[in-house]
């Protein structure tokens, strides 16, 4: 069956349902659900790799090949692109502050794998390759003020990127636009804002903020502290996407035609504050607590937000999902987990 065609699309001429996709890094909250995505879509063939273990990955389709291989070496990556058309690459080792602003050495190293995932991809003759990129890439001296100014896409150069994690973001987007400029592999770059959903880390120091006010404001609950601790001063302020948009604007920049080897920004444009985030869990649970902030905790930048203008622009689209609807979601989602592990269960394979 062929595929759909919009005005925008642009499936990569050799692309049916029966066509190879490869999506590394599958073990892991984005992977994952990119996985669930496609096959839902009617694409019968997708290799899914990670380098955890399989009863460890989030969502695990059966359907899928599901491979575990470590993407930083090239035999590995060699193995995963042959015959596929496609190739996301939403692999790394990240997590939240709390992780990269410690592992910076850690985050560095994903460049291993964006690097030999595309030269694997580009002997292999894939047609296109999706890098997930992150608005650590931008240049940090743009952040300084809760209150910020929208971070638009021009905004990583002059170069200043997060240490580590950012860095590395920025390095491999470029590889990205040379292996299109001197290879032809038709490249997509897309810089998320803060990813949230359900299937996603929840704890053990690798969870971001939306997950972690959900986790802790579920335990105040279930131990009855009546109170939270928040990481800064609670006027930090970020933009959240939820993952449903993450997966469709992913489709839609790595099938359009304007968007090759470009980066381009995919996050909300509602900004809020974590003081407001923590508000709005609370909602959900139906409680209020007393918040005490840590100070010296790890923060990232003072604010953070995506300007939508150019995605805008070319697709005609920006993530939209309301925020109050998918914390609600996911706090549904992790209270599940939380409750399973009491119970002593843990496995969060779907
Ligand atoms: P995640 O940690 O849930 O998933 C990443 C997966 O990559 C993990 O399952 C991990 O085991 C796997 N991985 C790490 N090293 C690997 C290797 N050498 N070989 C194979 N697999 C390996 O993270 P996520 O939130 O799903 O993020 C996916 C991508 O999106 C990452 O590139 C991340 O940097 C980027 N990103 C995410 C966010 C967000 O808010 N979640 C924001 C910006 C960018």
């Amino acid at each position: 069956m062929s595929l759909p065609r919009t005005l925008h699309s642009c499936y990569s001429p050799g692309m049916d349902y029966n066509s190879l996709i490869l999506v590394g890094g599958a073990g892991g909250f984005i992977g994952g659900a990119l996985v669930r995505y496609f096959h839902d879509r009617g694409f019968t063939r997708i290799r899914a790799v990670d380098k955890k273990p399989l009863p460890l990955w989030y969502q695990r389709l059966p359907e899928a090949e599901n491979l575990c291989l470590d993407l930083s070496r090239e035999e590995n990556c060699r193995r995963a692109c042959a015959g596929a058309v496609e190739v996301y690459n939403l692999a790394a080792d990240m997590g939240g502050m709390g992780f990269i602003e410690r592992f910076r050495v850690e985050c560095l190293r994903s460049i291993l794998i964006n690097t030999h995932l595309l030269e694997a991809a580009w002997r292999a003759g894939v047609e296109r390759y999706f890098f997930s990129s992150s608005a650590c890439a931008y240049n940090t001296d743009l952040q300084k003020d809760p209150k910020v100014r929208a971070l638009k896409e021009s905004d990583a150069y002059p170069a200043m990127a997060e240490r580590g994690y950012g860095w590395e973001k920025l390095m491999s987007e470029m590889f990205c636009q040379e292996y299109w400029a001197e290879r032809g592999l038709a490249t997509s770059i897309a810089r998320f804002h803060n990813v949230y959903g359900p299937f996603g880390t929840w704890d053990g120091g690798r969870e971001k903020a939306p997950a972690a006010i959900c986790r802790k404001v579920i335990e105040a609950k279930d131990s009855g502290s009546g109170t939270i601790e928040i990481w800064g001063d609670g006027k930090q302020t970020r933009s959240f996407m939820y993952i449903d948009d993450c997966l469709q604007g992913i489709d839609k920049i790595m099938h359009c035609g304007e968007l090759v080897a470009t980066p381009v920004n995919l996050g909300s444009s509602e900004l809020v504050s974590i003081d407001r985030l923590v508000d709005l869990v609370e909602a959900v649970a139906g409680v209020k607590l007393e918040r005490r902030y840590k100070l010296d905790a790890p923060r990232g930048v003072a604010g953070r937000n995506s300007d939508n203008t150019f995605i805008q622009q070319v697709l005609g689209w920006q993530p939209s999902y309301p925020l109050a609807k998918g914390l609600e979601h996911t706090y549904r989602w992790i209270e599940g987990q939380y409750r399973d592990r009491k119970a002593g269960g843990g496995s969060t394979v779907s």
